[in-house]
């Protein structure tokens, strides 16, 4: 798995999903709106993050035999 590089807290992701936070190396779930780890047991949420995120590689497909 490959990472993308740090974003500044103004650039937001395209996808929803987790992503890593610079400052507290903890991992943050961006729900297309905010960072919001509600579900996530608890630490406070910042919005104000910088960020980064997986790199998505698309896997080859297999044949079927
Ligand atoms: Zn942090």
């Amino acid at each position: 798995m490959k990472l993308t590089r740090w974003y500044p807290p103004d650039i937001k992701p395209v996808r929803k999903g987790w992503y890593e936070c610079k400052c507290c190396n903890r991992r943050y779930f961006w729900s297309e709106e905010s960072w919001d780890n509600t579900d996530n047991n608890g630490w406070p949420t910042k919005q104000n993050i910088e960020w980064r995120g997986l790199t998505k590689r698309p896997q080859p497909q297999k044949e079927q035999p």
